[in-house]
């Protein structure tokens, strides 16, 4: 629609000479409008020196409007998808042409009632004036200079087209000037049409809507061609202050606001006073049956079928394209999320999270004055009793603080002296507090992370980050949690010790999957041996056992020997490669072998996406590239992620036994339940759960998917319940979406694993050596070729007993040991050469269940 400006200044001299010079010499005051001319012809002499060569080049822009931006995702034919928008404001952009002509109208004007409302109220001589109301803007001047301050005068719609697309919102005399320079810009490039129909696209109307066409679909659910007198009258009455005119906010302030429009309607010839009492009338159901929240917005009507993948792609976006482009450019964004694997994401996550909501039951205080009024009387004796220490409720904790303490210190306590004692006043009390509290609003909500990431591509393709993405809940927490991985770490770690004996082997100290290992208490310190029954003791720990077997049940006594045994010196630039954690450290001491360190989902399984390609690292992507509205690609990320970014970190053979190791986890070990969902293919993995259960894990991959699940409550220190471990909890999540999403899939194959140089060997299942001729059970086992044991087993035969065990019952030859829920409890602190001072012991009715894992 843009018409060439040449002989635009040949034109505007014409008009301007005229007009001013009619004006001069046909007015009262020739001397007075003389001078007055002057000034404005100087003071826009000024701007068309410094404004003008600028002003011409933007006035193609008053008929671009900005357009919201598109995120696609994609689909399962391979097709992209539109998944969200992203805007500032809604538009819907209108044509005037599309607007139908009131043809029962009795008076002269036969335009749409839309245009008729706006052009009565703002303007009712736009089709008559050329741009600007001179006489105004002398007046405005004069006024302005004489008052020292500017004072808005009433602006043609020109004017305003002008100031909404080119003009900033301050006011000034310099800014009215140059407004005035752009609509005789405007006036003269485009049709009078044109710049209506900007000017009906463009004008602001309130809660998040822009133009007409937006405002009459927010107020009215309707198109804009559909509105009656009444409603295009609401819109008219928008144009100025619309916020507090709002029929949502302010009914009365809009009916009054209204009544005016109407009033112009009809001193502007352009309704008869029965029509317009008509409409009036009928429009008062409109108000009547409004039932809207003042708080509503066009922001919440936009397209967002998966919030937190919206959000984590338009924060990533913030940084690289920039507000503005991506508000308004109308880009097309394209992302590696697909959409089957987010739905299935989001159906195993959902519903798990508010069963375990329920589960887990863990109440929040809202009121600590309440507790403090039932509980502090009975609180200093028990305090007493149990050697607690004293609770300061309303001094010196915050709510936050509070709510911990109480699930921490307190919860258990009066539960437990409840149970003791008998004692029914206290149960009361107990339940008086929990059914006051027992409506779902006060059930702290466990919240959850799933990512899942493409191993040979870096492609995130779903992203779950937490129990629902709401106003008050916004934390992505696959990116944001610092949570510890416990268990989930071992993996890691004994890829990074098997890489490392390959590299450097030693046949004392080598780490393979055959290396035995004691796992025994003996050397650790244990917390508290009135709680611990020698039977417990003894039946807990498997005696030796080979590392295939101790990663299979999660044995933390072995992570910590297997550290002990490689040298944490040894293979921290393995780690560090693996995890890449940059401005952060993983801390030098001997309790990283149990994973006691912060990482966030998308870190840890970023590390195991490194050992699902090859040992080498990925480089996760959510973006591929962006388009322009023109279809040129402006962005892409592709280019930025190059292959030869990729670091190999662990050799192909390290990566190659710990997958198959993670494949007994799956299959015999701690991770079973990962199965529960009869995923169709080989899948490897590992559980975690950390100390007091309050966090459950499970990472794994198969060769076309890596994906972590992770439970916990936000405040760090609340537990999830006993008995809440990762292969409880995350295991079947993880398997449920796995299944889904993979379910249309074909199946790959680890390419990388076709290459590797691994030797198989037959061994002792008891001792990890070659099998000598008395060994009752042999096994395979593959080897980097620099570890393979030399060693032939003669432990097994009249004399074997070569070690002093705690109770040696050795695998293979009895039935799986009993798991019991205390099991392997090593005391970390113990067994860390640097560290010799003993933690002191925490009491609480969860204390000894630390480092348990299924
Ligand atoms: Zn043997």
């Amino acid at each position: 629609m843009k018409q060439e400006a040449n002989g635009v200044f040949e034109k505007l001299f014409i008009i301007w000479f005229r007009d001013i010079t009619a004006w001069i010499w046909e007015g009262r005051r020739p001397v007075r409008n003389t001078a007055i001319a002057i000034v404005v012809i100087l003071a826009l002499d000024v701007f068309l020196l410094t404004a003008s060569v600028k002003d011409f080049f933007r006035l193609k822009e008053a008929a671009i409007y900005d357009i919201p931006s598109i995120l696609y995702a994609i689909g399962d034919n391979g097709k992209y998808e539109p998944i969200a928008e992203y805007y500032k404001f809604s538009r819907i952009p209108v044509d005037l042409k599309a607007l139908p002509p009131e043809k029962t109208q009795s008076l002269g004007d036969h335009r749409n009632k839309v245009i008729q409302s706006f052009l009565s109220t703002e303007d009712n001589q736009f089709y008559s004036h050329s741009g600007i109301d001179l006489k105004g803007i002398a007046r405005a001047f004069v006024v302005n200079i004489l008052a020292g301050r500017v004072k808005e005068g009433a602006s043609t719609i020109t004017q305003q087209v002008a100031r909404l697309k080119y003009l900033t919102i301050e006011r000034s005399i310099a800014r009215k000037a140059r407004e005035a320079w752009l609509a005789m810009l405007l006036e003269f490039a485009y049709p009078k049409d044109k710049i209506l129909e900007v000017y009906l696209n463009e004008i602001p109307l309130g809660h998040g809507t822009i133009g007409v066409g937006a405002a009459s679909r927010f107020y009215f659910r309707k198109e804009i061609q559909d509105v009656s007198w009444g409603e295009a009258a609401i819109l008219a009455s928008l144009t100025t202050r619309p916020t507090q005119f709002s029929p949502l906010t302010n009914p009365l302030s809009s009916v009054q606001k209204v009544r005016v429009v109407f009033k112009k309607l009809i001193e502007n010839g352009r309704l008869s006073v029965a029509d317009a009492e008509k409409e009036y009338i009928s429009l008062m159901d409109y108000y009547a049956n409004l039932n809207r929240s003042p708080n509503d917005s066009a922001f919440s009507d936009r397209l967002n079928r998966f919030p937190y993948v919206t959000e984590y792609i338009r924060k990533n976006l913030l940084k690289t394209i920039g507000k503005d482009r991506l508000y308004n450019g109308g880009l097309k964004i394209y992302s590696t999320i697909q959409i089957r694997h987010q739905e299935e994401a989001e159906k195993a996550m959902k519903p798990a999270l508010q069963q375990q909501t329920l589960e887990s039951n863990q109440r929040a205080f809202r009121n600590v004055d309440a507790f403090d009024d039932q509980f502090g009387a009975s609180y200093d004796i028990i305090s007493d009793l149990h050697d607690i220490p004293e609770f300061k409720f309303k001094i010196s904790r915050t709510e936050r603080t509070f709510q911990s303490a109480y699930q921490e210190e307190i919860r258990d306590v009066f539960s437990t002296l409840n149970l003791l004692s008998g004692d029914d006043d206290l149960g009361e009390l107990l339940d008086k507090n929990y059914s006051n509290q027992s409506t779902q609003d006060h059930l702290l909500p466990v919240e959850g992370s799933l990512i899942a990431i493409r191993p040979n591509s870096g492609y995130i393709t779903a992203v779950v980050g937490g129990s629902g993405f709401r106003s008050d809940n916004q934390q992505i927490r696959s990116f944001q949690a610092f949570r510890q991985p416990g268990s989930a770490f071992k993996p890691i770690l004994y890829a990074a010790a098997m890489d490392y004996s390959g590299k450097n082997p030693d046949p004392i100290k080598n780490v393979t999957p055959a290396t035995l290992f004691v796992d025994s208490p003996l050397q650790y310190l244990m917390e508290d041996g009135d709680e611990w029954a020698p039977e417990n003791y003894s039946s807990e720990y498997s005696g030796f056992v080979l590392l295939r077997k101790a990663l299979e049940q999660s044995k933390n006594s072995v992570a910590v020997r297997v550290l002990e045994q490689i040298g944490l010196s040894n293979i921290m630039d393995t780690l560090r490669g693996l995890l890449q954690l940059p401005g952060r450290d993983i801390p030098y001491n001997f309790s990283v072998s149990l994973g006691s360190f912060e990482l966030t989902p998308y870190e840890l399984t970023r590390a195991y996406t490194a050992l699902a390609s090859g040992g080498k690292t990925v480089n996760p992507l959510s973006v591929l590239y962006v388009e322009n509205q023109y279809g040129e690609i402006i962005k892409d990320y592709r280019k930025e992620f190059d292959d030869s970014d990729r670091k190999q970190v662990i050799s192909p053979e390290a990566a190659y036994l710990i997958t198959d190791m993670m494949g007994d986890v799956i299959t015999e070990g701690t991770g079973r339940s990962a199965m529960s969902y009869g995923l169709n293919r080989k899948a490897y993995g590992k559980t975690g759960t950390t100390n007091n259960f309050r966090d459950a894990w499970f990472v794994g991959y198969t060769p076309e998917l890596v994906t972590s699940v992770w439970f916990g409550y936000d405040v760090g220190t609340i537990s999830l319940g006993r008995g809440m471990t990762g292969g409880r909890l995350s295991a079947p999540v993880w398997g449920r979406f796995m299944a889904r999403a993979l379910e249309r899939e074909p199946r790959a194959e680890f390419e990388w694993a076709k290459s590797v140089n691994i030797v198989r060997r037959t061994i002792c299942t008891m001792s990890g050596k070659l099998p000598g001729p008395q060994c009752h059970e042999t096994m395979e086992e593959g080897f980097i070729p620099s570890t393979v044991p030399k060693d032939i087993c003669n432990d097994h035969g009249s004399s074997w007993n070569v070690v002093e065990t705690p109770s040696v019952r050795p695998q293979g030859t009895t039935p799986k040991p009993k798991v019991s829920v205390n099991a392997n409890k090593p005391k970390v602190e113990a067994v860390v050469p640097q560290t010799t001072a003993k933690k002191k012991k925490k009491k609480s009715l969860f204390s000894g269940d630390e480092d348990i894992d299924y």
